[in-house]
């Protein structure tokens, strides 16, 4: 298999379980060096198997605990891996939560800590990431000097009731990857966004627990499957490799067309 990332550093937030620790993997398969960054010493087990998975395989990879929401962190968690690395080439912004409530009843803290992770932690890393791709510049690895991919959802732009500050956090980091991107392009910086739609993991559970539920949920995806991590985590490596050189400022959806209007498919 080609390496197409082969010597590259990639830092992958949130990559103890789920979409980021199949990043993760893809990405080590393809030659980068991948940081497996997990928030609180509650995951370190998960994010260690993670590590040692990588490793079974020739891959190289190591774990960093670093809560995104938090700035003395990230930075902390940059300046370690420049230490130990000599740099930083990707960034996939993966860390995110939901804590759901009807509007009426979500507290401020509800509304807080889901932004502080899913919008805030992105431009903390992002803005870390940007830091280091311009002080090192251009090398041989790759056209860009740096790539820096946000993980979304097809909640950047279809309204979710009860979820209001999921749906705010993902929208918000749409307009923060396009604005990113346009101040850095001529800088040779490509940032993009992942939207996936309903993809297997412990965040949705509640979503395909039981058979009723997925039948629920099936009618919201035109391709009647729901999405496994690895679909996301190719499209992942691809947007990060300079086969996706000219794209910059787009989000990719993942969704198996659930953005395409489900219920208009019986005409209407
Ligand atoms: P998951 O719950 O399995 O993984 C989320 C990861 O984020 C976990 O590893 C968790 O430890 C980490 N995390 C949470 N708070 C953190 C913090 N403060 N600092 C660092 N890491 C933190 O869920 P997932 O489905 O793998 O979600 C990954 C991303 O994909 C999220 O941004 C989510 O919004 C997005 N997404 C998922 C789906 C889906 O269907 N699974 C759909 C759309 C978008």
């Amino acid at each position: 298999m080609e390496k197409k990332l082969n010597g590259q550093v990639a830092i992958i937030t949130g990559s103890s379980r789920g979409i980021g620790a199949a990043c993760a993997k893809e990405m080590a398969k393809a030659g980068a060096t991948v940081i497996i960054n997990y928030p609180s010493a509650k995951s370190k087990e998960t994010a260690d198997k993670v590590v040692s998975d990588i490793h079974k395989e020739s891959g190289k990879a190591s774990g960093i605990q670093c809560d995104v929401s938090k700035e003395a962190e990230v930075i902390e968690m940059f300046r370690k891996v420049v230490e130990q690395y000599g740099t930083v080439d990707i960034l996939v912004n993966n860390a995110g939560l939901q804590r759901d409530a009807s509007f009426t009843d979500m507290t401020l803290e509800d509304w807080n800590f889901v932004i502080g992770v899913n919008l805030t932690g992105q431009f903390l890393c992002a803005r870390e990431a940007i830091k280091e791709f311009l002080r090192r510049g251009k090398t041989d690895l790759s056209k860009a000097i740096g790539k820096i991919i946000c993980m979304s959802s097809v909640h950047e732009v279809i309204p979710w009731a009860g979820h209001v500050n999921y749906a705010a956090s993902k929208g918000g980091v749409m307009l923060m990857m396009k604005s990113l991107a346009q101040e850095f392009a001529p800088k040779k910086i490509r940032i993009n966004s992942i939207a996936p739609g309903a993809i297997k993991t412990s965040i949705n559970e509640d979503a395909w627990d039981t058979k009723e539920d997925v039948q629920k949920l099936l009618k919201l995806i035109p391709q009647k499957r729901i999405g496994v991590v690895e679909d996301v985590a190719k499209a992942a490596v691809w947007l990060a490799s300079d086969d996706a050189d000219y794209v910059n400022g787009t989000t990719l959806f993942v969704d198996g067309g659930m953005t395409l209007y489900p219920g208009f498919e019986d005409n209407g």
